[in-house]
Parts: structure tokens; sequence; C-alpha cells
């Protein structure tokens, strides 16, 4: 039975090296936050578990045993008529990267509290939920706040990545949904500073970190991109920082890989700090490639890479 439960959408990613208007070639992957987590405590160890939905399209197979051969359970994945999302990630001008999403309507976003399962949250260790697990739709919001207050209930820790995405829908929405769920969470792993700017109107991590503690989280990682990780607990607060690459290729995903390490370590019983060291060389490991999943280090690298720099 997983340790690590992580609620939200997987999709199709099809990538070109080129506009959209003009490729002839895409290559194809999956990605979606909640997944990209799963991967990279995964690959740590942690044994896994998704919570979602896919749709019978000719993607089931490639995404269930794309999954499954990334060590993550998949029998609580629910299997229903409908289409999997799909977006496409295209190549413009000077390397900037353009995302297109087919997402509507997709087989996650029918997701209801009635999929949950009491009984596999419980024998948990942690359950993930992510803001765009929230945005994804009403049911898909309603489903989160359900399977945070079963794991509430069950002394199961929940951690919460607010991980605003302004496209699919208003701050202010995002706001009241970061709300319901705040008083459940345990570890916030909010990103600074414009997101918890305009999410919380914290101007800094100490005030995201003092405002996300407000709520009852005990633990509170806000990442920083270049300039790291600011970890706040009861033990006090620290600022981590990236563990620095020559070559930055794409830092797509690179919040999910930390946070993965950081609830792998945490699972582990490492104190914080440590489960944030750990979490920082997964990031910084997996920004030298292309894609969520793709370019995440394999466990000897990140363990080899963490002994060097400490
Ligand atoms: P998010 O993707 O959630 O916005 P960040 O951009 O803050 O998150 O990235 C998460 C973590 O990835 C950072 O805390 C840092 O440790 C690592 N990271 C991000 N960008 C870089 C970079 N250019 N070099 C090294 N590490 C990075």
């Amino acid at each position: 039975m997983p340790d690590i439960l992580s609620l939200g959408e997987c999709m199709v990613e099809f990538f070109a090296e080129e506009p959209l208007a003009e490729a002839q070639k895409l290559q194809k992957a999956f990605a979606g936050d909640a997944l990209n987590l799963l991967a990279a405590a995964s690959r740590l160890g942690s044994s896994c578990g998704f919570l979602s939905r896919v749709g019978n399209d000719p993607f089931q197979p490639f995404l269930l045993n794309g999954w499954q051969s990334l060590g993550i359970d998949t029998s609580h994945v629910k299997r229903v008529a409908g289409r999997n999302g799909i977006y496409f990630i295209s190549i413009y001008g000077q390397g900037e990267r353009e995302f297109t999403y087919y997402r509507v309507g997709s087989a996650p976003s029918t997701m209801t509290p009635e999929d949950l399962d009491p009984d596999y949250i419980a024998q948990a260790r942690v359950l993930h939920i992510s803001g765009i697990a929230q945005a994804i739709s009403e049911s898909a919001r309603a489903t989160a706040l359900a399977a945070a207050r079963i794991a509430n209930e069950k002394h199961v820790c929940v951690a919460y990545d607010p991980n605003l995405r302004s496209a699919l829908w208003s701050v202010a929405e995002a706001r009241a949904a970061a709300e319901e769920l705040l008083p459940f969470v345990d570890i916030a792993l909010p990103s600074g500073p414009e997101e918890s700017e305009r999410l919380f109107g914290c101007a800094s991590a100490e005030e995201t970190a003092k405002y996300l503690h407000g709520f009852g989280a005990y633990a509170v990682a806000v990442k920083l991109g270049e300039a790291g990780v600011y970890l706040s607990t009861q033990d006090g607060t620290r600022t981590v920082p990236a563990f620095a690459v020559p070559h930055v290729v794409d830092t797509t995903g690179a919040g999910d890989a930390f946070d993965g390490a950081f609830l792998h370590g945490l699972v582990e019983n490492m104190p914080p700090l440590a489960a944030a060291r750990l979490g920082v060389v997964m990031a910084g490991l997996k920004v030298r490639g292309r894609g969520a999943i793709a370019s995440l280090p394999r466990k000897e690298e990140v363990e080899a890479a963490l002994t060097a720099w400490n």
C-alpha cells in the first residue's frame, strides 16, 4: 500500500521543436503536476499511488502503462468513458516555449468525491493535493476537499502546492479554493515571490510562511526558483540555496521534483532541512534536461550529488 498519494490530472504531452503551424514531428510523453511529483518520489524509492481518472480513448494504455512503469500504483485511478487531456509544447523565437491545452472536459476533470476510497487514503503517510486539481472543475475541487478531510480525520499528513495557473481560473477563485483547503494542510509547498504575492498578498517568503502557519501548516517550503527554497518549521527558518547546474535546459516540473523529493525525505523520517536539501538537489538535477519526467535524475545521481554538496 502506497505511502505517498497524489490527487490530480495527468495529460498526454506532444512536444515539437518548432511552432505548431510548421511542426511535422511531435514527440509523445505525459505529465501533470500530481503525477510528476509521484514520479520524483518513486524515483527515490517511495511507494506512491495516483488518485485520478483516466478516459477510455486510445491513449489510455499509454498512460496507465507509463505510470505503472514509473512504479506508481494505479489501482485507484478510475477508468471511465471519455477523453484524456492533451497539451502541446512548441518552440518559437529564441527558444521560447508555448503551451497549448486541450483539457476542458477531460476524464480526470470529471472526478467526484465518490471516487475516493477512505481506506486507501487512511493507510498512506502523505496525501498531496495541488491547486491545479482544484482548478480543473468544480467536482475535482470538491474531490480535493473531500480527500483532505478524510486524510485529516485519519491522521494522514496533507501536503498542498497552490500551483496558481491563471489560465484555469481567476486569482480570486484560486484564493478561495486555497483558503477552503488550508485548514486541513500540514505541509505547504507554495512558490514565491510572484505566486504568493498574487495569491496570498504576501510580499516575502517570510510573510508567506507566517500566513500559511496561521492556518495550521507545521512545515512551509517556499520555492524561490534559482534562489532555492525558504523552509519554515517549528525548528526555525532557513534558506536552502538552489543546487546550481552549469546548463539550465528546462525548468518545467522543477517545483514538482522538489515537492516529490521533499515528501519522500519526510516519509523517510528525515529532518525537514535534510528533506529540503534532497528536494533542491533533485530539482537542480532535473532542470538540466527537457520534460517534467524524462529529465528526472536517477536515485544514484541524486545521492552522489547530495554527498558532494554536503
Ligand atoms: P515552481 O516550478 O513550483 O515555480 P521553482 O521555479 O521555484 O518552482 O523551482 C523549484 C525548485 O527547483 C527551486 O526551489 C530550485 O531548488 C530548483 N530550481 C528552479 N530553477 C532552477 C535553476 N535555474 N537552477 C537550479 N535549480 C533550480
